[in-house]
């Protein structure tokens, strides 16, 4: 037997690997122009050796950084001894992480999917089915309240409720049975909800849109109106849950308990996709078997990598670093504003900053940004979106905030 011949990596430079993707691609993205060949905790490094600090964190996706020593362990150990059963069959991996999950959010039951957007779908089909089986809402009636400007996802029922006309244009026809009203505005969601309404859907906070804070009372006002109404409130945290604005959820920070919750993108640990519906026994409970389903959803590495991320968000350590360098983050921005920022939203270690206009688009800032190291990614035109792992340090985020200082000068 002869030994396996020694393959020499093709090595091609940045440029050429961006030129090379051009013709084979789909263009949905339009990525800043850096190459990425691996990373650490809170620093990637590009196919020239060239390090940038990590400010987006894969929207946080990568909330406990790259390659988290207790996740890449974790998805070592399951790689060595099972990957995928399908749910036609048990695994020893389920169990623990949808107890832990449910323990971890104070709900009861979890339904396991992949991507956040399959969360919301399932969340959609759950609400659907809980108006007409417990609210008794006549067949094929029910509707579902969402905000403007929000961001839930793409699939063809998800943009059927989107406002961002990019992101509808050309996809229709449309999924009926939404109701958009006005983010941030409670008497315009009572008018909203009437007796066809199985959920009010929306994001505590919204990412897409800029890092949108609703006001104080917001989110309470949402959890007593769809209580007294009796129709369901559905928490997209995909984005804004675990560990990111400094609670395990942002309801938190209103003491909201949400009848369903959706996570995603950290749940994953940024390794696999990993969602979740996570809700009430007696809402999750509609669902019976062949009702709906998902061929790698909870599989086991997904499970042993969720399992571990429930363990790191139990110890509280990352919700505290969220807090604390939130207020270094809001510290710094505030000593901006004036100089280049116009204003900012800010809570726990995530912010949207709004660019002067004239300094720059959001991109270009996003460009400067690069070459001084710092990889950020722009939303709406002049904002950018400022969400790095939580375990960066303080004085990384200092550099960071620097940097940007540098760039609006
Ligand atoms: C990212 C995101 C989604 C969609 O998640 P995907 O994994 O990209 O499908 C849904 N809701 C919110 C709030 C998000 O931020």
């Amino acid at each position: 037997m002869t030994a396996p011949t020694q393959v020499p990596v093709p090595t091609r430079s940045s440029a050429e690997l961006i030129r090379a993707e051009e013709p084979v691609l789909a263009h949905n993205y339009h990525p800043l122009p850096v190459v990425v060949a691996r990373a650490e905790g809170t620093w990637v490094e590009d196919v020239e050796g060239r390090r940038y600090l990590d400010m987006l964190a894969g929207y946080s996706a990568l909330n406990f950084g790259h390659r988290h020593p207790a996740l890449i362990d974790a998805a070592h150990r399951q790689l060595d001894r099972l990957t995928l059963t399908s749910r036609a069959f048990h695994h020893d991996k389920l169990a623990e992480f949808a107890e832990r999950l449910a323990e971890l959010t104070g709900l009861d039951m979890v339904l396991p999917m992949n991507t956040g957007a399959e969360a919301v779908e399932s969340g959609i089909k759950v609400a659907r089915k809980w108006a007409y089986e417990v609210k008794g809402v006549p067949a094929d009636r029910a509707t579902i309240v969402v905000a403007a400007e929000n961001f839930h996802g793409r699939t063809t029922t998800i943009v059927s409720f989107s406002t961002d006309e990019t992101a509808r244009q050309g996809f229709g026809p449309f999924t009926p049975g939404f109701r958009i009203v006005p983010y941030n505005d409670l008497a315009a969601l009572e008018a909203a909800v009437d007796e066809t309404t199985a959920a009010v859907l929306l994001e505590p906070i919204q990412g897409e849109a800029g890092v949108v804070v609703p006001d104080a009372g917001y989110l309470a006002g949402v959890r007593e109106l769809t209580r007294r109404k009796g129709c369901l409130f559905i928490a997209d945290e995909i984005q804004s849950g675990l560990g990111r604005t400094g609670r395990t959820l942002a309801v938190e920070h209103e003491s909201v308990v949400p009848d369903v919750l959706l996570l995603g993108k950290a749940l994953g640990g940024g390794i696999v996709p990993v969602s979740a519906v996570v809700a009430r026994r007696d809402v999750l409970a509609v669902l019976r078997p062949g009702e709906h389903g998902s061929t790698f959803g909870g599989n086991p590495l997904a499970a042993a990598v969720g399992t571990a991320v429930v363990e790191l968000l139990e110890t509280g350590e990352y919700q505290r670093r969220a807090t604390e360098l939130g207020v270094v983050l809001r510290g710094g921005l505030d000593r901006l504003v004036g100089k280049g920022v116009t204003g900012f939203r800010a809570r726990g270690l995530w912010a949207g900053v709004d660019i002067d206009p004239v300094i720059g688009t959001g991109r270009e800032i996003g460009e400067r940004l690069m070459r001084e190291g710092v990889l950020v990614k722009d939303t709406h035109g002049s904002t950018i979106r400022l969400a790095p792992p939580l375990t960066i340090t303080a004085d990384e985020l200092e550099s960071a905030l620097g940097a940007l200082e540098k760039v609006l000068a």
